[in-house]
């Protein structure tokens, strides 16, 4: 594999594979650096009804590997490897990796978010056995069992959604009585009857043997406590960026999440951010996919200037 490019991706969700697919289309000799799956966070969503084009919606997972395909299709180089470094020396930005160390003119980070997690006694102890992450990936181990989900957001209720289709009894906890979930959202999951809400209520713990056994929840309004039989949690309150790479070099939101402007551009000649990293960013695959788009047409120009 050569070390040098024109243009360096790092990360191969939505906003990398859509900059891979215009950059290539441009014919700028890029590469694509991922460490795991093809296709970003997206991948844990059983189904994106919001992602145009797809009246029936996609698979988060298939809709990761159509872009790569179509990216693929045009030439774009990838390289599945973990990064480790990212230094500018005069004209060249040099990424360290796993795999060896490459240089470009110009590089787009799109490396994304991940989730956060609970950080309540026994949640790393029961990774595994009980505790998950992704409903979409362990949902059928709960056939018939009752589980929970911790928090208010889409992804809380998205996987509630899918749960409910193998657990006996999904309850869906979260810390106020207003949800960030959005409305339509909220609508399909009453309407499903082995889902309900736990509100005003915090995880303090979870508990088990072998295997997770129940719950300690606090009612925060009413200062009540509880215990809840389950035999899994989904866990789903979130995210942060990736942005450890990188923290010392741009400019950081209070929040963490890359600072640009309409361009992509973080003010470091050469560096462009694209997706769920970057400030004020709706995290959805479709505001990422437009945000590639964009980065890699202003790296395209970035690169013809220098
Ligand atoms: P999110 O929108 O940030 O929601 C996180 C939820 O977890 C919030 O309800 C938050 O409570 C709660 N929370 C945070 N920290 C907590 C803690 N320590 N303990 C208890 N609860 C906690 O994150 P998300 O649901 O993962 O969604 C991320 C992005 O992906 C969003 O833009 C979302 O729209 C998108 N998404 C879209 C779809 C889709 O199909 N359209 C599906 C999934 C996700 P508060 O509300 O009190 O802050």
């Amino acid at each position: 594999m050569e070390n040098e490019y024109q243009l360096i991706i790092l990360g191969g969700g939505p906003a990398g594979l859509t900059a891979g697919l215009y950059a290539n289309r441009n014919k700028i000799n890029t590469l694509l650096i991922e460490k795991a799956m093809m296709g970003g966070l997206a991948v844990y969503a059983e189904l994106i009804e919001n992602y145009p084009g797809f009246p029936e919606g996609v698979g988060g997972m298939q809709l990761g590997e159509l872009m790569f395909k179509q990216a693929e299709k045009f030439g774009l180089k990838n390289l599945m490897a973990d990064i480790s470094g990212l230094d500018i020396k005069g004209q060249k930005i040099i990424i360290t990796t796993s795999e060896g160390v490459f240089s470009a003119k110009a590089v787009i980070i799109a490396l994304g978010s991940e989730r956060i997690n609970l950080n309540v006694p026994g949640e790393k102890e029961f990774v595994g056995r009980g505790v998950s992450y992704c409903a979409t990936c362990d949902a059928a181990f709960f056939r018939n069992k009752e589980v929970a989900v911790v928090g208010g957001g889409n992804s809380a209720i998205s996987e509630a959604i899918h749960l409910s289709k193998y657990a006996s009894k999904v309850s869906v906890i979260h810390r106020r009585d207003k949800w960030r979930a959005t409305p339509v959202f909220i609508d399909k999951a009453s309407a499903e009857p082995k889902i309900s809400f736990v509100l005003n209520t915090t995880v303090e713990s979870v508990e088990g043997e072998e295997n997770v056994k129940y719950l300690r929840l606090n009612n925060v309004a009413s200062g009540q406590k509880s215990v809840l039989p389950v035999s899994g949690v989904f866990v789903a309150v979130g995210q942060q960026p990736n942005t450890d790479l990188v923290k010392n070099l741009v400019k950081l939101d209070a929040t963490g999440y890359i600072v640009t402007n309409e361009k992509m551009e973080t003010g470091v000649p050469g560096v462009f951010a694209a997706g769920d990293i970057r400030s004020n960013s709706i995290r959805q695959c479709i505001s990422a996919a437009g945000d590639g788009a964009t980065a890699a047409l202003f790296a395209n120009r970035f690169i013809e200037q220098v």
